[in-house]
């Protein structure tokens, strides 16, 4: 008897485990990794078969019985069983949460299927055919659609057939009835938008700096274990090409390719650039797809037709085999990291995957994260340098303006008059602008002017956001609505205010100075729709919009020649969060954005306003020096023993009772105390401690408490982790408990 160990697909802590059931003769084939139907418990639940086994310990009258298998070709490659048991170890996850990273959500339940068209073939000879339209001169439409068959020699959609050719069913259906015309039903693959009639383009000849990258990640696809690479290049420098002619030495040697860039930065240009060189060898994996589409790209890569993946974050789950090369674009951003359940990081996935299959890992930025710069001057990673910009683009000139002096002379708007002057200029050669604003919405928030309350969220402990489109309050956390309240609701005072510069206020000031300039604006209010981010991109780049304004999205990746402006408008509020890469986020983000300008023949310009023009983030922008933004910032990271020095570990407990709450996290504390006192050698790598109130203290209704840790970075702080997530287990009360790792905001 054959019996398969299967985790069911329900994510409940006590069904985490591996069940067995029967397998029957009929389904002996199955194989790790195919999608089953199982009886459990009353009903009847899908499951992922993880191992095969001879034996089991279950007795015989417990014993059910695999129903049938949800897919002929199991779901999951072995390599991808093994990731998602190594996710529970690393992640702490449930092996159901990690196992759902890795099918299409719309598969599980079978909510999408493939779509058939109908393909019509010419069932003769080209002369029979001819001689066939002779005879039938009394048919015209019969006629006319063999000669469209002529036309179309690999066969064309029936419904195609019928407008080219103006044949009704019953014409074609007496050609096939007569042997000239054969039908064949077909697998039609649903491609996203930006995918579609892209023009083939060939490899460009390399710059010297790229010839070496090349060469140097080529050589390492030849080696056992190769070390990944960490590219340094300046924005413009043709990493892209980098990626794609490596991209194409991995194909040459039979093995897939992998490219993740942030989810923002996938954009309909960069889905584009790979499409046109890769053809239907591209598949592009993101959450702005249609089911139907993701379900057809996924697919595309599990049968082997797409070996190049471009993605989002979760790609890095894509069912592709035998990987040579994954390529993280961007590799400092935050968006890799999940945020909620399984919380993975999806570079330290890529990672294993490479090491499963001696693939070579390269990371790439602009700006490298501080902590993997470190790591790659420590030998971690091999550093490959590109300072320099493609052909005879160079890094724009940035010009530093101090908000503070501009309040001071009396200038009380959004825009600064150099900004101003600049635009002016800019838009009289007929050239365009790219304006970033780090916020959303009109004004930040609203507040009463006599007893200064914010208006906060109702079940969350932050301030609403004011939106003028509705004149609605909007929770950026709960996406709870209200409406702008008319007395305070705190004082009953009548004068409310907005405050803050949203980024429809500018585009209000914008029109007021440039009222004969098209403006538009790229934020998460303006992208919802599928395609938007497609249409507006596409508006901008046929030159209908002059200036392009937005949030972070407008950041990444965008290139158009004809951008020479770009200013940067509030990104000094980034500077003082509270949380230990602000000054990095900060500086990364104005050097991506400055990184838009002047990539075309002619040369940028850059207007960074600011009301901290002594900060060390701004001083190292305006002079693009990245080498002494990371002197400085290491320097104070291992002052304050923040990572790559020290970790920092938190356990958020949340409950609707705030008791419990902060019983449970006291608890979590006591334990953790206990333990630490069995092991006075872990003691010694422990730099704070403590249990407090999160600093948001309550979110969507429920009440938070966090046990914070701040650990050395050495070999006992995993061990400490360990320590807190068993601390965290079985709990008295109903709360629930959430392990953040080196989180980048401290809610
Ligand atoms: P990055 O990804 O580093 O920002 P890109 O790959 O987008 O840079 O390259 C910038 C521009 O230079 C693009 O328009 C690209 O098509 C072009 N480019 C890249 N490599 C070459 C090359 N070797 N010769 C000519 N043009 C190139
Ligand atoms: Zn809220
Ligand atoms: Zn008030």
């Amino acid at each position: 008897m054959t019996y398969a160990r299967i985790i069911v697909d329900i994510a409940h802590s006590q069904v985490d485990r591996l069940f067995d059931y029967c397998l029957p003769e009929s389904l002996l084939s199955l194989t790790p990794g195919t999608r089953v139907e199982v009886p459990f418990g009353r009903s009847v639940t899908e499951g992922f078969i993880m191992e095969l086994s001879d034996t089991t310990d279950v007795p015989a009258q417990k014993l059910k019985s695999v129903r049938r298998a949800l897919e002929e070709r199991p779901a999951l490659l072995p390599q991808l069983v093994e990731t998602a048991q190594w996710m529970r170890r690393q992640y702490h996850c449930l092996l159901v949460d990690a196992l759902r990273c890795m099918v299409p959500a719309e598969m599980r339940g079978e909510r999408v299927r493939e779509k058939q068209i109908k393909q019509a073939y010419l069932a003769v000879s080209p002369e029979e055919a001819g001689a066939a339209m002779a005879a039938l001169k009394r048919a015209p439409r019969q006629s006319a659609a063999l000669n469209a068959l002529l036309a179309h020699p690999d066969g064309i959609p029936v419904c195609e057939l019928s407008a080219q050719s103006g044949a009704t069913a019953a014409a074609l259906k007496e050609l096939e009835k007569k042997g000239y015309l054969r039908l064949e039903e077909m697998r039609l693959n649903r491609r996203p938008a930006a995918a579609k009639g892209v023009i083939r383009d060939e490899a460009f000849s390399p710059s010297d700096d790229q010839r070496t990258a090349i060469k140097a990640v080529n050589a390492a696809m030849e080696q056992e274990q190769p070390k990944p690479f960490l590219i340094h290049g300046v924005t413009g420098c043709g990493k892209t090409e980098v990626y794609m002619q490596c991209a194409a030495q991995a194909l040459a040697r039979g093995r897939g390719v992998m490219i993740l860039v942030p989810e923002i930065a996938l954009t309909p240009q960069m889905v584009q650039r790979f499409t046109a060189r890769f053809g239907d060898e591209a598949a592009v994996l993101h959450s702005r797809l249609s089911a139907g589409e993701r379900y057809d790209e996924w697919c595309r890569i599990r049968s082997g037709q797409a070996r190049v993946v471009v993605g989002a974050r979760s790609a890095v789950f894509a069912p592709l085999a035998h990987i040579g090369l994954v390529v993280i674009d961007e590799e400092h951003e935050q968006s890799y990291r999940s945020e909620h359940a399984p919380r993975y990081d999806a570079i330290e996935v890529a990672a294993h995957r490479c090491a499963q299959e001696n693939a070579v890992l390269v990371l790439a930025s602009a700006t490298p994260s501080v902590e993997r710069y470190w790591r790659a001057n420590m030998g971690e990673y091999t550093l490959l340098s590109m300072p320099r910009r493609i052909g005879s683009a160079v890094l724009p000139f940035v010009h530093v303006v101090d908000m503070r002096r501009e309040l001071k002379e009396g200038n009380r708007g959004v825009l600064s008059r150099p900004l101003v002057e600049n635009l002016e200029t800019c838009l009289s050669r007929g050239e365009q602008a790219i304006l970033l604003l780090n916020r959303r919405g009109h004004s930040s928030f609203v507040s009463c002017r006599e007893c200064g309350e914010v208006i906060r969220c109702d079940l969350c402990d932050v301030s609403m956001t004011y939106h003028k489109a509705g004149n609605m309050l909007r929770c950026h956390y709960c996406h709870e609505e209200k409406p702008v309240p008319t007395v305070c609701p705190y004082c009953g005072s009548p004068y409310i205010r907005y405050f803050g510069d949203g980024t429809q206020k500018l585009q209000e000031e914008l029109a007021q100075r440039f009222p004969h300039v098209s403006v538009s604006r790229m934020d998460a209010d303006t992208t919802a729709g599928k395609d938007s981010h497609l249409q507006i991109l596409e508006r901008f780049r046929r030159g209908e919009d002059r200036i392009l304004v937005g949030t972070q999205m407008i950041a990444k990746g965008l290139d158009f020649p004809n951008v020479t402006l770009v200013g940067i408008i509030a990104v000094d509020s980034m500077l003082f969060l509270p949380d230990y890469r602000s000054a990095e986020r900060a500086f990364q983000l104005m050097e991506q954005v400055a990184g838009r300008a002047g990539r075309g023949s002619k040369p940028g310009r850059v207007v960074l306003q600011t009301y901290s023009p002594d900060h060390f983030a701004v001083k190292c922008a305006q002079s693009h020096d990245y080498q002494a933004f990371f002197d400085q910032e290491i320097t104070q990271r291992r002052a304050t023993q923040y990572p790559p020095f020290g970790r920092i570990l938190r356990a958020v407990v949340s409950s609707e009772d705030e008791d419990e709450a902060r019983e449970d996290a006291q608890e979590i504390y006591r334990r953790l105390t206990r333990e630490m006192q069995d092991a006075p050698d872990m003691e010694a790598s422990v730099l704070f401690f403590d249990v407090t109130p999160a600093p948001v203290a309550r979110l969507r209704a429920q009440f938070r408490y966090q046990v914070v840790l701040k650990v050395r970075a050495d070999e006992n702080a995993r061990k400490m982790e360990d320590l807190l997530f068993n601390a965290m287990r079985d709990l008295a009360g109903s709360s629930h408990a959430v392990l953040e790792t080196d989180p980048s905001a401290m809610l």
